[in-house]
């Protein structure tokens, strides 16, 4: 029995978005980030499907321990670091790279014995004012690490840009100069580019990059397609009608009545809802594939369900398939129009969704 919502996953298209990076970073090591549950498309899974990423990246210690757990023997960054001892010993035990961005984590690491354990990046805070030592505070920090036992030397060094989506903000150029002017020439690699950044600003890469949501054939800027950057979407999510009916003019639809029929038509129910992680905010309009056709979203979005005009498709029936985003409808068409962002969309995909790989259909 097929389940009524389900999502697809392509890992084909995973491994192209791949050699996109690739492509723009040709002498850089790739960090692929796949936290969040992988963006969404499942941690293990994505681990599997990218062999020739340098590292991965994942923003929690126990996601970094399921890597190792099930088996991943890549180097494996922990982009939040550690915040209580234990969690520290586990980056040890399972030899996960640390990232140390507060004078709380240093406390913990001068206070450790082993011998040259832990490999280390040091973050620098250049503008994003979140994870991050200021620039008046990295000598400091730097010479603190230096003392500590516990790391391997020589310390790495990453800051993260705020606002690399944005072609014409002075902001990134400014993050990329002030970083690179602090580190001067100490030893040690470094770390600055996300997507936005590997795909808009040159100098932002440098030895390590840090793809996160390309690879999942996302664009990160707002006004260039996915298409335009030749990035494949991976993740499609599917339903089906469940129902057909005709409604009359000045009839509405849904709760609240917030749609009201400016005409006859025909109006089609999906199996598809907020508590798939279809997004409530979705507006009137949103497109929909039914038959592969684009048809408008109207009406409020329910838990289970959507509501659809099927004025085009008069002999729509129940069981036709329908496809929420994937290929010919990117996710990031339906983020706009929910006033959010695609990376919200793929990472909330909720549990009761089955995701299947696409080339196991085939
Ligand atoms: C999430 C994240 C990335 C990847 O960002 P994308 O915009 O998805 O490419 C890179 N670096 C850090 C520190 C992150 O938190």
């Amino acid at each position: 029995m097929k389940p009524a919502a389900y999502v697809l996953l392509d890992f084909s298209a995973m491994q192209h978005n791949f050699s996109v990076v690739r492509q723009h970073a040709p002498q850089a090591k790739i960090i692929a980030v796949i936290k969040g549950n992988g963006y969404g498309h499942g941690l293990l899974r994505v681990a599997e499907s990218l062999p020739k990423a340098d590292a991965f990246a994942v923003a929690r210690v126990d996601e970094g321990i399921r890597l190792r757990k099930a088996g991943v023997t890549k180097k494996i960054i922990v982009l939040e670091g550690f915040t209580f001892e234990d969690e520290l010993s586990a980056l040890i035990n399972f030899q996960l790279d640390v990232l140390v961005h507060s004078p709380h984590q240093i406390a913990f690491l001068l206070r450790r014995e082993e011998k040259k354990q832990l490999s280390v990046w040091l973050k620098l805070d250049t503008g994003m004012n979140r994870l991050g030592f200021k620039i008046a505070e990295f000598t400091q920090a730097y010479a603190d690490l230096m003392r500590c036992p516990v790391l391997k030397k020589p310390i790495n060094l990453m800051t993260h840009l705020a606002s690399a989506d944005d072609k014409n903000d002075p902001k990134t150029q400014a993050q990329i100069r002030l970083f690179t002017d602090t580190i001067g020439s100490l030893p040690g690699e470094r770390s600055i580019a996300n997507s936005a950044g590997i795909l808009g600003w040159q100098d932002a890469i440098t030895d390590w990059v840090r793809p996160g949501v390309m690879l999942y054939g996302i664009s990160p800027f707002a006004d260039v397609t996915a298409q335009q950057l030749n990035l494949k979407p991976v993740m499609s999510l599917h339903s089906r009608l469940i129902a057909v009916k005709r409604i009359a003019k000045h009839e509405t639809v849904g709760y609240a009545g917030s749609w009201v029929a400016p005409y006859d038509t025909v109006l089609g129910v999906i199996s598809i809802g907020y508590a798939d992680g279809y997004p409530r905010t979705a507006k009137s309009g949103t497109p929909v594939l039914v038959n592969g056709q684009r048809v408008a979203l109207i009406g409020r979005v329910s838990m289970d369900m959507i509501t659809v005009d099927l004025q085009s498709q008069p002999h729509a029936k129940p069981g036709d398939p329908v496809v929420l985003w994937g290929e010919n409808l990117p996710v990031e068409e339906i983020a706009l129009l929910s006033q959010t962002i695609p990376y919200t969309l793929v990472c909330g995909i909720t549990q009761r969704v089955r995701q299947f790989d696409s080339s196991w259909l085939t």
